[in-house]
């Protein structure tokens, strides 16, 4: 846990963006990864120094880089891979909020995020038309007011704690004057990318307000919990912070038990519990990260024979008509 303010915001600012620098950092040869890499790529390279720092040197299969490297094979298209996978822009109802499910409603709070993970389903969402300034955000407000049946505010993105703290804290106050909702999550990489930014403000920031609060972390490979995003959970946690992760089946990366099973445990060891296991959307760029439904089964198999109930994750896809997230049972 930090009381800099300063220093998260710094960190965010100084990513590492360019991918010579990447080379360096971690003694890969530029002149294969330059082979490898799309340099012109929308959606580029992106993530902040310490996570970069908890990957291997020398080590082009590393799980934290192939999940930062914008690989030239994002370029093939494939059938069944396209923009908007989940058909997003039909639930947008007004700029900044999506509502899909019952009781929750689940606002684009901020465009930017502070990785760039490329197997991202919302890589092609049109940010610029969704992310309102901090008074543009009546509409949304007014269009949860008007219904009752919304006890449930997700703020999601791009990544909600990218923003700062003056920004949230006005936007929780307004949402913590709606009598009917009850419940305000957040859905993040923040703490495992950046856990610098779990500082002592957010945290009093995000547990004084009348709203319960559940943050959703996403976490893909046990190599991300290191010993300070361990802290910064365990503050969350210890604040009273329900804390769950979603994560990403994603080849190569983890869809392997022993990976999973250790990503469970470390989780708990940080006061946070597996949530949802999400097949890969089939987003346009990412279809190299595909993994079956049947082996996500397999893995689940695998997960509850060695795991407590309570740790093994439910293995999720999104189908654009459904009226909550699919199980695959
Ligand atoms: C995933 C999602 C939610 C939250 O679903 P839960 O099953 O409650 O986690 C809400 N709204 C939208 C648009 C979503 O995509
Ligand atoms: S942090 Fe989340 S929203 Fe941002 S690029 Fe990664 S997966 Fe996408």
């Amino acid at each position: 846990m930090h009381n800099l303010t300063q220093t998260w915001q710094a960190e965010l600012a100084h990513a590492i963006t360019e991918v010579q620098e990447l080379c360096q950092i971690l003694a890969l040869d530029p002149q294969v990864i330059s082979q490898l890499i799309d340099p012109d790529s929308p959606f580029p390279l992106r993530a902040p120094r310490s996570f970069v720092a908890r990957m291997e040197k020398g080590n082009i299969q590393d799980p934290l880089l192939q999940q930062i490297l914008p690989l030239n094979q994002e370029l093939l298209e494939s059938s069944g891979f396209c923009k908007d996978p989940l058909q997003e822009k039909a639930a947008n109802p007004v700029p900044g909020l999506l509502h899909k499910y019952h009781g929750r409603v689940l606002l684009i709070a901020a465009k930017g995020c502070a990785i760039h993970c490329r197997y991202c389903f919302r890589r092609h969402f049109p940010y610029e038309e969704n992310t309102p300034g901090i008074a543009g955000w009546q509409p949304t407000l007014d269009y949860i007011t008007a219904d009752s049946s919304i006890n449930e505010v997700i703020l999601s993105g791009g990544d909600p704690l990218i923003l700062k703290d003056h920004y949230l804290s006005h936007l929780i106050n307004q949402l913590a004057e709606i009598p009917h909702v009850q419940t305000l999550r957040i859905h993040t990489r923040v703490p495992i990318v950046l856990p610098s930014r779990i500082t002592l403000e957010l945290i009093e920031l995000l547990t004084t307000s009348r709203l319960q609060p559940v943050v959703v972390v996403h976490s893909n490979h046990p190599n991300e919990i290191d010993e300070p995003v361990k802290k910064s959970l365990l503050a969350l946690h210890h604040a009273g912070v329900t804390l769950l992760n979603q994560f990403v089946l994603l080849k190569d990366i983890n869809n392997d038990a022993e990976v999973l099973i250790s990503l469970c445990q470390k989780l708990f060891k940080a006061g946070v519990l597996p949530y949802y296991l999400h097949l890969l959307d089939p987003v346009q760029g990412a279809q190299h990260f595909a993994v079956t439904a049947e082996q996500g089964q397999d893995l689940i198999r695998h997960m509850h024979a060695r795991l407590p109930g309570y740790l093994v994750p439910k293995l999720v896809c999104e189908i654009p008509s459904a009226n909550g997230k699919t199980l695959i049972s």
